[in-house]
């Protein structure tokens, strides 16, 4: 059943969202402060010479981070060749997907925000992060730019959606209209969210689950009224959980599929994976 009218603008052109490439770059940079926000989200702010130039315009932007050997301290960065990226002596860290949560060009700072799991080398080297050590990061490579002039806007999303939601919240103008639905654990994990936007925010709590076994943003969706007009859905979680959220949307809740973007920013059982679901 559609219980909202999302057909109708399908095919305005200035609805469409845009791609932007990006030169490749690779920066060593250096941490400057680590913040426990929440039970559950690390904030890490990097500095360093090498962050000159860095551009991220697409709120679900994402950085592609190395981590330094966890037995050595060694961080290996590739240079960028015309083929993708060089690995000196075909040695390749560790690396994971991030967003760029904040990036301060005037203080030279980039903020990330790493939500803790039970297990990764990415959720252990933001645990144990101190002020001088290196990351690497590379990218971002390009950018996704969705228009803001939707009648509203949806993003749901779990703990690792939270830096690109915080994002986009941020660059919508005024009079726009948001509807978040956000998974975290319980009310502690809760963040305040800065917006010029009209928002209506609901929480999802695992209360103790483990991420990825129930499905806690489904349920909350089911139930959720949305407003009516044409909107964009934005989603990122758990991959299968992502998709289930994308089928609901487009089958039962009249969102347009051109104007819904769902992705698996982990999945559960697999390491470093970054799934897009698409019809
Ligand atoms: C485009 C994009 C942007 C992202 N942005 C962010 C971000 O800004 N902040 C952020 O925290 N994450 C973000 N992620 C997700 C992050 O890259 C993954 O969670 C990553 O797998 C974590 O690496 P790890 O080394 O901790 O765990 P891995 O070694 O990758 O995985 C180890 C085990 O943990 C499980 N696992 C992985 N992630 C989670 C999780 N979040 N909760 C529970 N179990 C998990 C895996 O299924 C696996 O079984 C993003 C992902 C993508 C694709």
């Amino acid at each position: 059943m559609n219980d909202t009218a999302n057909t109708a603008a399908a095919t305005s052109p200035d609805r469409q969202p845009r791609r932007v490439r990006h030169e490749l770059r690779f920066r060593q940079l250096e941490v400057q402060s680590v913040t426990r926000i929440t039970p559950h989200l690390v904030r890490v702010t990097l500095a360093g010479e090498q962050l000159a130039g860095f551009h991220s315009p697409g709120f679900d932007d994402h950085a592609k981070i190395f981590f330094p050997d966890a037995a050595t301290g060694a961080l290996s960065l590739p240079t960028a060749g015309p083929d993708g990226p060089v690995w000196p002596e075909g040695r390749k860290p560790t690396m994971r997907d991030y967003t760029p949560r904040r990036h301060d060009a005037a203080a030279g700072t980039l903020e990330l925000d790493f939500a803790l799991h039970d297990a990764g080398p990415a959720t252990q080297w933001a645990e144990r992060a101190k002020p001088g050590d290196s990351l690497g990061i590379g990218g971002p490579r390009g950018s996704f730019l969705i228009p803001t002039d939707f009648d509203w806007h949806l993003l749901i999303g779990d703990d690792t959606a939270l830096p690109a939601i915080a994002r986009r919240l941020a660059e919508l103008p005024a009079g726009a209209r948001a509807v978040v639905l956000a998974e975290v654990d319980g009310p502690a994990d809760q963040l305040a969210f800065e917006t010029k936007a009209s928002l209506t925010l609901h929480w999802a709590h695992r209360q103790g689950a483990e991420p990825g076994t129930r499905p806690v943003l489904l349920d909350a969706l089911r139930v959720l009224t949305l407003p009516a007009g044409d909107f964009h859905a934005w989603v990122a979680c758990e991959s299968l959980a992502a998709k289930a959220l994308r089928v609901h949307l487009v089958s039962e809740r009249g969102a347009n599929p051109k104007w819904t973007k769902a992705a698996g920013y982990w999945r559960r059982g697999d390491a470093a994976t970054h799934d897009t679901h698409e019809d």
